[in-house]
């Protein structure tokens, strides 16, 4: 049994001096969501639709994709449901899209790539997201941008598809590419959200799912920093809100930083919603820039996760 909590009405996560950040959840599924929503999330930051598309032999159709997506907006109650379009390569089973066997499947086939080059998949996806339109606010995610083009590409589809229906699309940032040229993608969005776990698997070259280099992947090491730095420059230049829906969003040593680097919503999983909610009430917006800004100063993740350690202590 759930006790509905302090934030549940939908009301933003404030810092104590009065900044909003909006704090979200990840979702897989409508059940999630409702406890989320009694925790506090404002939103859904990412829902990865993967799992409705792997391990079988035909795509799920778009009427199929329209009950799931509804069913999840409906539980969303109102709030903004982001969803991401199809993230899948030629690491994981889906005969239909028949993507070749790859070297370096994180550099080949993936996310935006695949959708683009399947038309009948993306536009069948973008129609069940805008049929759930009528269940609540959704919003359309590009998962692993690398070109301003693609984006546009992805604008063209929905605004063919959309009639006179209002859709918010944005662009992850999860390519060292993304994020340098974040001022150029940024023209084509509506928001952009950091994908963490792939930016730094792509920044520091380590494969995320190798054990061999597990212990050197973090996001806090000074060049994912200024990657992510750059993100909030470049879109700030357009006014375009940036988020953080990667692991780094979840992690309490993390949060401050990003948020002292410019980034105005985090999305975690449900399980980090209350901590996160609880985080941010007891930060100081102006703390958190000083406190980002000392960290770009230093040299490794190391001495970022001390310093990091020393402000959560409040002794930095
Ligand atoms: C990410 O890369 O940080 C992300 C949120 O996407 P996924 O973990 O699904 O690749
Ligand atoms: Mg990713």
């Amino acid at each position: 049994i759930r006790v509905a909590r302090e934030g549940a009405d939908g009301r933003p996560a404030t810092t104590s001096d009065g900044h909003e950040i909006a704090v979200c959840v990840n979702l897989g599924d409508a059940i999630e969501a409702a406890a989320a929503i009694a925790d506090g999330a404002e939103g859904c930051g990412l829902l990865r639709t993967e799992l409705l598309f792997l391990d079988r032999p035909t795509p799920p159709t778009r009427d199929e994709q329209a009950a799931t997506y509804r069913a999840i907006a409906t539980a969303m109650a109102g709030r903004p449901l982001t969803i991401r379009l199809l993230d899948i390569g030629g690491d994981k089973p889906a005969p239909y899209l028949a993507i070749p066997a790859e070297e370096n499947p994180a550099l080949g086939l993936r996310g935006i790539r695949v959708a683009l080059a399947h038309p009948d998949v993306l536009e069948a996806q973008v129609a069940a997201i805008l049929d759930a339109a009528d269940a609540g606010p959704v919003k359309i995610m590009v998962p692993m941008v690398a070109s301003l083009a693609e984006v546009m590409a992805v604008r063209a589809v929905v605004d063919r598809l959309r009639g006179d229906r209002q859709v918010s699309i944005g662009a992850m940032v999860e390519t060292p590419a993304a994020a340098i040229a974040a001022d150029l993608i940024a023209q084509a969005c509506d928001f952009l959200s950091i994908g963490t776990n792939d930016l730094t698997q792509y920044a520091l070259a380590m494969d995320r799912g190798n054990a061999a280099v597990a212990g050197g992947i973090d996001g806090l090491h000074p060049a994912v920093l200024r990657l992510i730095a750059a993100t909030c420059e470049g879109a700030a230049r357009h006014k375009v809100p940036v988020g953080v829906c990667g692991g780094m969003a979840a992690d309490p040593l993390a949060a401050p930083i990003l948020i002292g680097l410019g980034v105005v919503s985090l999305s975690v999983p449900p399980a980090r919603v209350v901590a996160t909610r609880a985080l941010v009430a007891g930060l100081s917006h102006a703390a958190a820039r000083a406190h980002a800004a000392t960290a770009q100063t230093l040299t490794s993740a190391a001495e970022v996760r001390a310093l990091a350690r020393a402000f959560a202590q409040g002794n930095a």
